[in-house]
C-alpha cells in the first residue's frame, strides 16, 4: 500500500545516532547514507510559525464539559481498541518522522539527534503505554478467596485528566502524558508549553488519526494562567505535569484548595543533579560522559549534569580533560547536523542564563567560557570550579556545569551535600571500587541512577524515568507502574451460593 511504501522510505533505525553522544570526536552517526536521506526529507518539510490563539477560560470549560462527555464511551472501550489506537499513533509518528522532526527543529531549537531521539522516543512511549495498557486494562483479575465467593480486580478510568507539559521534551512528554492518560481509560484536556504550540496541534491531530475518538482528547493552548485555570476546574479528576518544581507546587495548593473529591497530582520536576568522579575514574571517559550529559542539548534536559565532585587527585588532570572535550563542541543552527549545541528556547531563558553567568564569574573560578554565534538566542557552554556545592542554590536549565573538589576522606560530605538539595532526579557516579559505587546509590535517594557512563538517556521500559523529593511524585514514565496511577481499583464480590453457582 502508498502507506507500507511511504512507511519503508523514512529510516528511523534506533542505531541511527548511536551511540548518541557528543565527544572530542563529534557526534558518531550510525549510517551516514541514512542521515542524509533523513536532512534531505527534513529540508522540504515547510514548517510556518504563525501565530497560535490562546485559549481562554470558556475554552477550558468547553474542553472540559467535552472531554466529561466523552468519558463514558472511551473509558468502556476494550483494552485491546485503547491500545490498537496507540499503536497506530506510532506507525504513524513514524511515517511523518520527517515532519516531526522539522517541527522539532523550528520550534524547540533542538539538534538533529535530538530530534531523531525524541521521535524515536515518543513512538517508543505509544507503543509501551499501549502493551502494559492490554495487560492492566483488559479483563478483571480474579484475586484468591473463601468459597462461595469470587473476588475480582479491575482498574478503570478515573474520568477527566489535565496532561501540563512543559517545552524541553514538546513531542516525547506531551504525547507520553496523554497516551498514559488515554490508555488507562481517561480522557485528556491537554496543554502544551507556550514555547512550542504548534507540535502539540499536529500530535492531537495525529491522536485522532490513529483512532482516538475526538471526544476523547481536548487541546488548550496558552501560558500558566491557562493551565492553572484548567487544574481548579471542578470537573478535572486527575492531573499529571512535568515542568518546575514551583509550578507543581502551586498546582498542589490549587487541588487541596478544592471542594469536591481528593484529585492526585503525578509531578515529574526539575533537579541539580550531581556526578560524583574519584580518582579510580578513567579520565578519558569522564570528560566524554561530562561534556554529554552537561551540555547536549544546550543543557536543557531535566536530567542534565549540573554539579560534578572530582577527588581533589585527579581534579587538575580531569579538568583539563573537559575543558578540552568542550572545546570542541560546535555551537549553532540546529538544523545543520554538525552542529553540537543549539539554541536555548527563548530570549527569557538566555538573559537568565547569562545572568547566572555573570554571577558566577564574579564568584567562582572560571575554566571555560565558550564562544557563541553573534545573534540569536545561544548560550555558551561555561564550566565554573565552586568552592562550596552550596554555591549552586537552584536548577540552573542550560549548558552549564559546576565543578567543586572533594578530598580522599570526604565522600560523606559530598552525599550530604548531593542531598541537602533535596532533589533526587539523576546521578553519575565514576569509580571502579564495586563498594564506592554501592554506598553512593544506596545513601541517596535518588531517581536515575548512571554508574561509568553518561546520564543521558531514559529509554522507555530500559531506564524509566522519574525522581524523588523536589524532583517529583513518581511512578517512573514508561516503567511498569505508571499507568496504575492514572486509574481506581475497583474489586466486585459476588456470593455465588446465591447465584446458584
Ligand atoms: P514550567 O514549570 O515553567 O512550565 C511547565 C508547564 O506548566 C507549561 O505548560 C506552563 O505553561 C504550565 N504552567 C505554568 N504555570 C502554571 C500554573 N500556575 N498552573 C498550571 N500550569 C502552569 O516548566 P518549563 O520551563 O516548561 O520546563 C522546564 C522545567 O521542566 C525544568 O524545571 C525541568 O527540570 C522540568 N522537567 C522535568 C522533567 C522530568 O521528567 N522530571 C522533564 C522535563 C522537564
Amino acid at each position: 500500500s502508498a502507506d507500507s511504501a511511504e512507511h519503508a522510505r523514512i529510516p528511523l533505525p534506533r542505531d541511527l545516532f548511536q551511540p548518541q553522544r557528543i565527544n572530542s570526536r563529534g557526534v558518531e552517526f550510525g549510517e551516514r547514507a541514512a542521515v542524509n536521506r533523513l536532512v534531505a526529507e527534513i529540508a522540504v518539510e515547510h514548517v510556518s510559525i504563525v501565530p497560535v490563539n490562546d485559549s481562554g477560560p470558556e475554552d477550558v470549560n468547553r474542553a472540559v464539559a467535552a472531554a466529561r462527555s466523552g468519558f463514558s464511551s472511551w473509558s468502556r472501550a476494550p483494552a485491546a481498541v485503547r491500545a490498537a489506537a496507540m499503536d497506530r499513533a506510532a506507525d504513524l509518528l513514524e511515517q511523518r518522522s520527517a515532519r516531526f522532526i522539522a517541527l522539532l527543529q523550528r520550534e524547540g531549537g533542538k539538534t538533529l539527534d535530538d530530534c531523531v531521539s525524541e521521535v524515536r522516543e515518543a513512538a517508543d512511549f505509544c507503543r509501551y503505554y499501549a502493551a502494559e495498557g492490554r495487560k492492566l486494562f483488559g479483563d478483571a483479575q480474579p484475586l484468591p478467596g473463601p468459597t462461595g465467593e469470587r473476588n475480582t480486580l479491575r482498574l478503570r478510568g478515573r474520568g477527566v485528566f489535565a496532561a501540563i507539559s512543559p517545552w524541553n521534551f514538546p513531542l516525547a512528554i506531551f504525547l507520553g502524558q496523554v497516551t498514559a492518560a488515554l490508555m488507562a481509560g481517561n480522557t485528556v484536556v491537554a496543554k502544551p508549553a507556550e514555547q512550542t504550540p504548534r507540535i502539540a496541534t499536529e500530535v492531537v491531530h495525529l491522536l485522532h488519526q490513529a483512532g482516538i475518538p475526538e471526544a476523547a482528547l481536548h487541546l488548550i493552548q496558552g501560558d500558566g494562567h491557562i493551565g492553572a485555570a484548567l487544574v481548579a476546574h471542578r470537573d478535572i479528576a486527575g492531573v499529571v505535569f512535568t515542568g518546575s518544581t514551583e509550578v507543581a507546587r502551586s498546582i498542589n495548593r490549587t487541588l487541596a484548595a478544592k471542594d469536591g473529591p481528593i484529585v492526585p497530582l503525578i509531578a515529574e520536576t526539575g533537579g541539580i543533579n550531581a556526578m560524583i568522579a574519584d580518582a579510580t575514574a578513567l579520565p578519558e571517559q569522564v570528560a566524554d560522559d561530562v561534556v554529554t550529559s552537561a551540555f547536549r542539548s544546550a543543557g536543557q534536559r531535566c536530567s542534565a549534569l549540573r554539579l560534578l565532585f572530582v577527588q581533589e587527585d585527579v581534579a587538575d588532570r580531569m579538568i583539563e580533560m573537559i575543558v578540552g572535550a568542550a572545546r570542541e563542541l560546535r555551537i549553532g543552527d540546529p538544523s545543520d547536523p554538525a552542529t553540537h549545541v543549539g539554541p536555548v528556547i527563548d530570549r527569557e531563558a538566555k538573559d537568565r542564563l547569562d545572568a547566572h553567568i555573570a554571577r558566577m564569574t564574579r564568584e567562582a573560578r572560571v575554566h571555560f567560557a565558550g564562544l557563541t554565534p553573534s545573534s540569536g538566542n545561544f548560550v555558551a557552554p561555561h564550566i565554573f570550579e565552586l568552592d562550596d556545592a552550596r554555591q549552586l542554590t537552584e536548577e540552573v536549565f542550560g549548558p552549564i556545569l559546576h565543578i567543586v573538589r572533594y578530598s580522599a576522606s570526604g565522600l560523606d560530605g559530598v552525599l550530604d551535600s548531593v542531598a541537602d538539595t533535596g532533589y533526587g532526579l539523576t546521578l553519575g557516579i565514576h569509580s571502579r571500587i564495586d563498594d564506592t559505587i554501592e554506598t553512593v546509590a544506596d545513601r541517596l535517594q535518588v531517581g536515575n541512577i548512571y554508574v561509568n557512563r553518561n546520564m543521558i538517556g531514559a529509554v522507555v521500559g530500559v531506564q524509566p524515568f522519574g525522581g524523588h523529593g523536589l524532583s517529583g511524585t513518581g511512578p517512573k514514565a514508561g516503567g511498569p507502574h505508571y499507568l496504575t496511577r492514572f486509574a481506581t481499583e475497583q474489586t466486585v464480590t459476588v456470593n455465588t451460593a446465591a447465584a446458584g453457582g
